[in-house]
């Protein structure tokens, strides 16, 4: 019997979007606000949804603790009320968008998860803008 299991996070960090194969101009109008040189802060909202045969001795896919110790550990400690570019190694040299964050996300818990369980990361930039990873097939 499998189900999903959901939870939602909050954090808040800034970034600046800056692709150096664009121009500035090409910059600006790409990235708007989250162009401008000194960064430019989200409210994010993190879903992570763990896939599994509910247990028949817990009757839980995972321990819904354990996921949120996970959650503190690999994502919030490193990235809430950070400045990603700079904070964050990864997004040195890779652009720090919702995609790419819900990427990195993904890598981290997926490492430390047992193998299938993770099944969607939800990212969401603002109420109306989410992005949906699912790792490679
Ligand atoms: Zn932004």
């Amino acid at each position: 019997m499998k189900a999903y299991l959901n939870r939602r996070y909050r954090f808040s960090a800034s970034h600046r979007l800056h692709s150096e194969q664009m121009s500035d101009a090409e910059n600006q109008s790409t990235y708007g606000k989250c162009n401008n040189p000194h960064g430019h802060g989200h409210n994010y909202t993190l879903e992570v949804t763990v896939a599994g045969d509910v247990d028949s001795k817990t009757g839980m896919v995972l321990d819904i603790k354990d996921l949120k110790q996970l959650v503190e550990d690999e994502v919030l400690q490193s990235m809430d009320h950070r400045f990603l570019n700079k904070e964050v190694p990864v997004f040195s040299s890779t652009l720090p968008t919702t995609e790419n964050i819900a990427v990195e996300i993904w890598k981290r818990l997926a490492q430390k998860l047992p193998n299938g369980k993770l099944h969607r990361i939800r990212l969401y930039e603002t109420p109306d803008l989410y992005v949906d990873y699912f790792g490679e097939a």
